[in-house]
């Protein structure tokens, strides 16, 4: 059989431990066997991020912005433990919020649905796919501790210099924490498109939640935009779909979700979607069968699982032991990303391989052959628990 050829690039980012790992497997066994693989690489692995002080992780982004496709493996996110562990010169912005950053867009989720892995709600019927709105708030956010007693205050000054707005937030007696955000109507407005037109492309009821009761302001300005939006330019799309657009409170919202069958987008908040989509992923099964890619309003797409590195198994593989890493939602993380590709560049071999690897996933799953994560989630077959690497042989066998 011919490999299938490539035309534009794929923007490639390597990362770091567990899924590092997982990453040259899936490229060795599940990629370039049958694909002549076209990627420009961006190590985004913490030493060489380090090494370029985090140039490499701009211009990754930049790269997506000009080739419109990326797929990303996870990376860490620095903490002071991992400024001690490697060494660092700074604790780096996590590459994820940098990405976001330069490409603005909203993230969905959606869990991969096997038949043997029900979810551990079992009011759910249909997938609830996420959107987190991928900019600004508590992300981009300046904060610091206060050293003592003074008074804190939120100044805005309009481009003419003239001081427009000077707010006490707090008489501080002693020392505490201070912090501001922000976000933008034009951001808020492109969160807004993408997710309408998501769930119009995948016939879903959207939700959407903010606390707005409580932030008049900053909240308020999501909710007005979103049904302005709304009203203007998609209701009639939406009841032509026979689908809804419905809005509530965010501690009403995780109510509902709980009761609910599922079957919709849940259009969520910066800090929420971050929340929001572990607990959702967790529930529909394993972080290692969520996948996620970012929309940006230019059109540009960004792959990758929603879980991390998985810290716990690299120690264990470090000391020489064969770990049960899923290896499925960083596989769909590719699919997704070669699919895109072959879209864009009229390629349907590549996108019908896409197509074909992700049903060998389904496929081997649900013949009972599955990482440690799912066995405690399956029903109706016997588990067969076996290491990253099997796993991926097996997969490998159907495709
Ligand atoms: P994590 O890597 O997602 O792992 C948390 C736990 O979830 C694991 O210890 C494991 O549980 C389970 N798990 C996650 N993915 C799995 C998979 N594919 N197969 C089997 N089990 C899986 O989250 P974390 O431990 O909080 O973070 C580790 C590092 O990843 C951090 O440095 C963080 O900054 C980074 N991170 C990066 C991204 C990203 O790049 N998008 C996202 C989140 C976190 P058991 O140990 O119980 O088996
Ligand atoms: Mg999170």
């Amino acid at each position: 059989m011919d490999k299938i050829k490539m035309a534009a690039p794929l923007v490639e980012m390597d990362g770091d431990e567990m899924t590092r790992i997982l990453w040259k497997m899936i490229k060795d066994e599940l990629l370039e066997p049958y694909i002549e693989l076209k990627t420009e690489y961006y190590d985004l692995g913490l030493p060489y991020r380090e090494k370029t002080g985090d140039k490499v992780t701009r211009d990754a982004a930049y790269a997506i912005k000009k080739y419109g496709v990326g797929v990303k493996c996870a990376t860490i996110t620095a903490n002071a433990q991992r400024v001690e562990e490697y060494g660092l010169s700074q604790m780096w912005k996590s590459p994820n919020a940098t990405i976001r950053g330069i490409l603005d867009g909203t993230i969905f989720r959606a869990p991969i649905f096997a038949g043997c892995i029900k979810p551990s709600v079992n009011t759910w019927k249909k997938p609830i796919a996420i959107a987190r709105h991928a900019y600004g708030d508590v992300y981009a956010a300046s904060e610091y501790r206060v050293p003592g007693k003074g008074k804190a205050e939120l100044v805005f000054t309009d481009e003419n210099g003239a001081e427009t707005y000077r707010q006490t937030v707090y008489d501080f007696e002693g020392p505490g924490v201070l912090a501001a955000q922000y976000n933008k109507d034009s951001s808020i407005e492109s969160f807004a498109h993408a997710c309408f037109r998501y769930s119009l492309s995948e016939k879903m009821d959207m939700w959407f939640a903010t606390k707005d009761t409580i932030s008049k302001q900053y909240d308020q300005t999501f909710k007005i935009i979103f049904q302005e939006i709304y009203d203007k330019q998609y209701k009639t799309d939406f009841e032509k779909a026979g689908i809804q657009y419905f809005y509530t409170l965010i501690d009403d919202a995780v109510a509902r979700v709980i009761r609910d069958e599922g079957g919709f987008l849940w259009a969520c908040k910066n800090y929420d979607g971050d929340v929001m989509s572990d607990l959702l992923s967790t529930a529909f099964g394993s972080l290692g069968l969520m996948t996620s890619v970012l929309i940006s309003p230019e059109g540009h797409y960004e792959y990758e699982a929603a879980h991390g590195t998985v810290t716990r198994h690299y120690y264990r593989h470090l000391k020489g032991e064969q770990t049960s890493t899923n290896p499925v939602a960083t596989i769909f993380a590719w699919t997704g990303a070669l699919r895109k590709r072959g879209e864009l560049d009229g390629i349907a071999e590549l996108s019908g391989f896409a197509d074909r690897l992700e049903d060998a996933c389904v496929k081997t799953i649900e013949s009972g052959v599955m990482t440690g994560d799912l066995a405690a989630l399956c029903v109706g077959v016997e588990p067969k628990v076996v290491t990253s690497g099997e796993m991926i042989a097996r997969i490998r066998e159907r495709v």
